[in-house]
């Protein structure tokens, strides 16, 4: 069940979640030309780079800070199971928003305008809420 369930997700994030795998895929190169290794968590394949700023995903691959601990990883997974669920939708509904998001909020506690626990909570939008859960449900 393991093995169906990792062709499957492999399969339709090649297909209908083709435009996030595609730019995964590069930027999973673009870590491989830079020396970094490849990790696997589940069936996703992820690479550890830079330190504490959280991580990104796009299909089946994740990139995440040196040494992110579960959580992290699970919440990424699960942005990968919203991409098979979205597929070609998915830049627009829920990764682009989130990037914009992300870096407003790092713009808002650089700048000095909010103190960190003045933000509301990063799970506090759907999207994010939502990978939480799918993460912590499929990847335990
Ligand atoms: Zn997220």
């Amino acid at each position: 069940m393991k093995t169906v369930k990792a062709i499957l997700f492999w399969l339709v994030s090649w297909t209908w979640g083709l435009p996030m795998t595609l730019f995964g895929l590069l930027c999973a190169l673009a870590m491989l030309i830079t020396g970094h290794k490849p990790h696997l968590f589940h069936y996703f394949v992820y690479f550890e780079v830079g330190h504490a700023w959280g991580g990104f995903e796009a299909g089946c691959f994740f990139f995440v800070q040196k040494g992110a601990g579960i959580s992290i990883k699970q919440h990424e997974a699960g942005h990968g199971l919203q991409n098979i669920m979205l597929g070609v939708f998915m830049p627009f509904v829920i990764s682009i928003p989130s990037m914009v998001r992300y870096w407003y909020r790092e713009y808002l506690v650089r700048s000095g305008k909010k103190l960190s626990w003045e933000l509301p909570p990063y799970d506090g939008i759907w999207f994010e809420g939502w990978a939480t859960a799918l993460g912590k449900k499929h990847y335990n």
